[in-house]
């Protein structure tokens, strides 16, 4: 029987972050992992000799002396990633349709300032409140600067002014407001349900800067397996974790795999969805209201995604994402229930393959996973003919959005596959599919780490914060309770300082 300090459920971004931490602070640790290699939500596939990027198109600070840099150097996997800043003129480009007008925002406070002030000249008092607000939220947690002495509360902001209020309280003007909601589709929460504070941690990390990996999520997730490795952990991938078992003081005693050994540890952290650990759970262990407080969070929205070819570079998205947003409600949009028309659309190319050669583009719609309730019981290789009968003409009415609404593609970009929030459902092993976890908004506590089962804690994007940074930080959040956050900190600014 193999005996370890941690057991760690769950190989995405704060499954593998949380078990190097751990393994280079001297524990052993298994690393579970239901798909067959870690970082599934990440790595990406490959079609016809093209990679193409599943869950990372960007990732906000990543720049020298950033957050992620320091994160990453600490972890040791920063070494191997090649970062490719998006352009720093303007990254992301935000085409409002109706008013036939497109913005593109830059990465850095002072360029954005300026992109802001020029395009909504009466407006520089609002646009300058803003920038000072997420600066001033982003800069006081001490897990994002290293600058602060270090304070655990806060990770979490408990704030709950919502980024539709907030706006509304500086400016009157529409148009502002709108493009100020825009990265609200980098986390999946409608504004009027988005805490300022998460607003605030994922724009103002692609305010600070804007970058992409070399080789993108699959080179990531490489590099932190080549890490795992290094450290001892013990990866057991193709492993589905499907029993939690504790003793009759509530102490955590072993894991049990639906296809391999019942794994004994001290510790285990739960990086999946939280909803998911309920299920493993032997009953009895969790108050009802716990329960509830789990199974009823509200989910971010799920996705269509298409993924194309374009045989030579796409001049449009160099260094760019495009966001296609009609005139809408952007509330109703995040809600997943938006017809294609009136839909988003998110659009970004993968890198080129040689001078002047073919490029992967994806294109992501928010769409909800209960437009496929039919076939919720099919799983991935094994769908009905008519649900692939809808997928395809899912997938012919989005080209057809896509070519319409961003004609620039028409005709450079073949669009050879697509994923469903099924397929996010089964192939990230995540119960609803949903391209960010459980939602954080004004109206919800979404779990701490500490669970009633002592030696049972939480990690993951549900706990904290969404997206590259959200998940590593939960993990930092976690391990802290086992390793000392102190201890992390210090180690994390001699980093910062050097
Ligand atoms: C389409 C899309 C685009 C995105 N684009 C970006 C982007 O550009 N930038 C950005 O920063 N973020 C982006 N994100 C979000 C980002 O990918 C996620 O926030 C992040 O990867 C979440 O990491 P995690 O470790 O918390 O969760 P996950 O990646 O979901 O990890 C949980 C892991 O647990 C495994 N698992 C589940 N149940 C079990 C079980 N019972 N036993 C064993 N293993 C189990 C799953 O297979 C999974 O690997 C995107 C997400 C999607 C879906």
């Amino acid at each position: 029987m193999t005996e370890y300090d941690q057991i760690v459920v769950g190989g995405g971004i704060s499954g593998m972050t949380s078990a190097l931490l751990l393994a280079k602070q001297g524990h052993k640790v298994a690393l579970v992992e239901a798909f067959s290699q870690p970082g599934p939500t990440v790595r990406g596939f490959s079609r016809k000799g093209i990679h193409f990027e599943t869950g990372i198109h960007l990732i906000g600070g990543l720049g020298d002396g950033d957050p992620l840099d320091i994160y990453f150097k600490h972890l040791g996997i920063g070494p191997d990633l090649v970062k490719i800043p998006f352009n720093q003129d303007g990254c992301d480009c935000f085409r409002f349709e109706k008013q036939g007008k497109q913005i593109c925002l830059p990465h850095g406070y002072e360029r954005v300032r300026q992109v802001l002030h020029r395009n909504f000249p009466a407006e520089k008092s609002a646009v300058d409140k803003y920038l000072d607000r997420i600066r001033t939220i982003f800069d006081s947690s001490s897990f994002l600067n290293f600058e602060l002495d270090f304070s655990l509360e806060s990770a979490v902001h408990d704030e709950n002014e919502s980024l539709s209020n907030y706006l509304d309280s500086i400016t009157d003007n529409q148009e502002l407001k709108a493009l100020l909601c825009c990265h609200t589709l980098l986390y999946g929460t409608p504004p009027e349900q988005a805490p300022l504070t998460t607003h605030a941690l994922v724009s103002g990390s692609y305010f600070r800067s804007s970058h992409t990996i070399e080789g993108g999520g699959k080179a990531l997730a490489d590099a932190y397996r080549k890490q795992l490795e290094k450290h001892g952990v013990d990866i057991l991938c193709g492993k589905k974790a499907t029993r939690i078992r504790y003793d009759d003081n509530k102490n955590f005693k072993s894991l049990r795999l639906d296809n391999g050994p019942e794994l004994h540890g001290r510790i285990c952290i739960w990086s999946a969805h939280p909803a998911a650990m309920l299920l493993a759970v032997e009953d009895g262990a969790f108050r009802p209201v716990y329960k509830r407080r789990i199974n009823e969070l509200q989910e971010t929205v799920s996705a269509l995604i298409l993924f194309g070819i374009a045989e030579n570079p796409v001049e449009e998205l160099q260094g760019k994402n495009i966001y296609l947003w009609p005139e809408t409600d952007y509330n109703k949009v995040l809600s997943g229930k938006t017809g294609m028309k009136d839909n988003a659309i998110f659009l970004s190319a993968g890198q080129t393959l040689g001078r002047g050669g073919r490029q992967s583009i994806t294109a992501i719609m928010p769409y909800g996973l209960e437009n496929f309730s039919k076939w919720q019981d099919s799983a991935l290789n094994g769908r009905p003919q008519d649900y692939l009968d809808f997928k395809s003409k899912l997938m012919t009415e989005f080209t057809e959005q896509v070519f319409t609404r961003c004609p620039e593609l028409n005709g450079q970009v073949q669009f050879i596959d697509a994923a469903t929030p099924l397929t996010l459902r089964d192939y990230c092993h995540s119960p609803y599919g949903s391209m960010y976890g459980a939602a954080h908004t004004v109206s919800q506590y979404n779990p701490l780490p500490a669970t009633k089962i002592k030696g049972l804690l939480l990690a993951g994007q549900s706990i904290i914060a969404p997206g590259v940074m959200g998940a590593v930080i939960s993990a930092y959040l976690t391990c802290g309770f086992i390793c000392g956050h102190e201890k992390i900190n210090k180690e994390l600014r001699c980093i910062y300082n050097a």
